[in-house]
């Protein structure tokens, strides 16, 4: 290609909505052209890289033996329904009626039509296992669409569904999926790790994330390096301290005036903030959106909440759940805002994190405006609807397996692996004959990769200041020529060999002809990151040219012959990944 004729549009300046470097050099390359909040459109370049990615994931898929499908964006509503999904989804999909008001939705995934699929096709035990996936584009209508492509509301995933007769293959599936996601996210140029993972909306028993190393990654990981312990940190388990031995103490109640967080009363009062307990309010919300149940959750001062443990111990949809409007709950169940404890809270659900029962003699909420309780403790003085973990892990816990301090860490959810099970055969009646002629359900898994999340985990790990740095397997093109005065004859002709040469070895060629000044070239050239850069100057009538990989800081004067060799030889070697 040459980049006079090429529809390129680059950015000088930093795009105000722009906060990441993925999202900032995807639009300064002119790769993404954004049409409303969190959908965007690719142009030359970024589609290129897309068709990368998307082509590296294909060549994964297949060869673990799925076979590639396409599907339908638009889904009837129906199927939503027998899944149970078209309430507990709630507001992120993407709604909409026909003209006849019959309703659909857009996809933000596709379990409902593939196990419709396996129920209308597979009917005999011969016909498993098998795996279908798709490469399509998704629609999720996200509270908070940010960062480019990272979390859009139109974006492109590949999905795929696995069907196996029983747990054991699904077990030989998954291992499958999880070996391909390993080798997709590698020859992607991805530093990443997989970590177990709460399954969400999707539902299933055994999950985990392909988390690509990334310090403005919206996933929290809990690590130990001492085993090998990895967890999202929504999943992981959290060792409680062990109970304390002590004597209960009377309870009592003390004046606590304007002490409304744990740091201010613990400060009050002069405690740890381990002695004091915390109170979360919550309304939980029917079909109908009327409050069903008012929740308080407690933990122990010094821990925070953990928002998806809850909403497990529950039972309900994540979307179903709200921080209550403090005077209503107040009305219906005694809890005064800032001073609520457990003690005389009425008609309401409360559930307490595991480790309270063995802490001795807490300060709480007296549920009385500035006050508090002290020697509060389990079973004497309150009970509870549900014990559970539901406490969030944090930097130096000890590890769940191991016991040693755990470290945190940030990543980028590039995909993700489920066990469903039965979830979606059963509700919607998936099943295959076996040997004996017996209805059975099929066990399904399901795997998903974000495409356009990876790209931009990919520039993520890959840039400088200049701009991206493509690794070759993703990159828009591999080698760009920089003729440095096009019209100069030795140059356009030494420019026109290589151009010519490596394009019939298979190379991908951008060639900059363009009537720019140097500066500009070499500028716009490291922005868009093409990994090799073969600069053609005034050694050309020498038959020397520039040798560059933008990954390196070192030029070198070359041969046109060596130029060449070199390119075609990376490309042979790193163009895969
Ligand atoms: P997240 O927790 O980030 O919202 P998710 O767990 O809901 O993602 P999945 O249902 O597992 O996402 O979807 C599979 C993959 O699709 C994810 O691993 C991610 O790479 C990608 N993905 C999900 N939501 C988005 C989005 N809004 N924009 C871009 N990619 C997305
Ligand atoms: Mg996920």
């Amino acid at each position: 290609m040459r980049l006079s004729k090429m529809h390129l549009k680059t950015l000088r300046e930093v795009p105000a909505e722009a906060e990441i470097p993925s999202h900032i050099l995807l639009l300064r390359c002119g790769m993404i052209r954004k049409l409303v909040s969190g959908v965007y459109g690719f142009m030359p370049l970024g589609q290129r890289s897309l068709r990368k990615v998307e082509e590296i994931v294909r060549q994964e898929m297949d060869a673990a033996g799925a076979q590639e499908v396409l599907m339908s964006a638009v889904q009837p509503a129906e199927l939503w329904e027998e899944s149970g999904r078209w309430y507990a989804y709630g507001p992120e999909l993407w709604r909409l009626k026909d003209r006849n008001g019959r309703d659909f939705c857009l996809g933000p995934t596709h379990e409902e039509i593939f196990t419709d699929i396996a129920r209308d096709d597979i009917s005999s035990y011969r016909q498993l296992p098998t795996m279908l996936y798709q490469i399509q584009t998704k629609y999720r209508d996200e509270a908070r669409p940010r960062f480019g492509l990272m979390r859009s509301r139109e974006f492109i995933m590949k999905d795929c569904y696995s069907f196996d007769r029983d747990d054991a293959g699904l077990d030989e599936s998954y291992r499958i999926m999880y070996d391909a996601y390993s080798k997709v996210f590698t020859r992607c140029g991805l530093t990443f790790r997989p970590v177990e993972a709460d399954s969400g909306a999707i539902g299933g028993s055994n999950s985990h994330e392909f988390t690509a190393f990334s310090e403005v990654g919206e996933s929290e990981i809990a690590y130990c390096e001492s085993c090998d312990m990895a967890a999202t940190s929504e999943r992981a388990e959290c060792v409680d301290d062990p109970a304390t031995e002590a004597e209960l103490l009377p309870m009592e109640e003390v004046h606590t005036p304007g002490t409304k967080t744990i740091e201010e009363v613990a400060d009050y009062l002069g405690l740890d903030k381990k002695q004091t307990m915390k109170a979360l309010l919550f309304a939980v919300y029917d079909e109908e959106g009327q409050v069903k149940e008012y929740v308080a959750a407690f933990v122990r001062g010094d821990r925070d909440l953990n928002m998806t443990k809850l909403v497990n111990a529950l039972d309900i949809p994540e979307h179903a759940i709200e921080f209550a409007d403090e005077e209503k709950m107040g009305a219906v169940t005694g809890s005064v805002g800032g001073f609520t404890g457990p003690v005389g809270l009425h008609d309401c659900r409360i559930v307490v994190d595991s480790e309270l029962p063995g802490q001795k003699n807490l300060c709480a909420g007296a549920c009385k405006e500035d006050h508090h309780l002290l020697n509060v403790n389990f079973d004497r003085d309150y009970k509870a609807d549900l014990i559970t973990d539901i406490k969030m892990i944090k930097e130096g816990d000890p590890c769940p397996v191991c016991g040693k301090p755990i470290k945190m860490t940030r990543g980028i959810e590039v995909g993700q692996v489920f066990k469903l099970g039965t979830k979606y055969s059963e509700s919607m009646g998936a099943t295959y004959k076996d040997e004996n002629m017996t209805d059975q359900l099929i066990v399904m898994g399901c795997y998903g990769i974000g495409i356009t999340r990876t790209l931009s985990a990919v520039i993520e790990q890959h840039h400088d200041e200049n701009g991206i740095i493509w690794p070759l397997s993703v990159a828009p093109y591999h080698v760009i020529i920089t003729e440095i005065k096009p019209g100069d004859e030795a140059q356009d002709k030494v420019a026109e060999d290589i151009y010519e040469k490596l394009q019939a070895a298979g190379v991908e060629v951008l060639l900059d002809d363009r009537k720019e000044r140097p500066g500009v070239k070499f500028k716009d050239a490291d922005l868009i990151g093409i990994p090799v850069r073969i600069t053609v100057g005034r050694g050309a009538a020498d038959g020397q040219v520039e040798y560059k990989l933008r990954r390196d800081a070192d030029k070198e004067d070359i041969s046109v012959e060596e130029a060449i060799s070199r390119a075609i030889e990376i490309v042979e070697k790193e163009g895969r990944g």
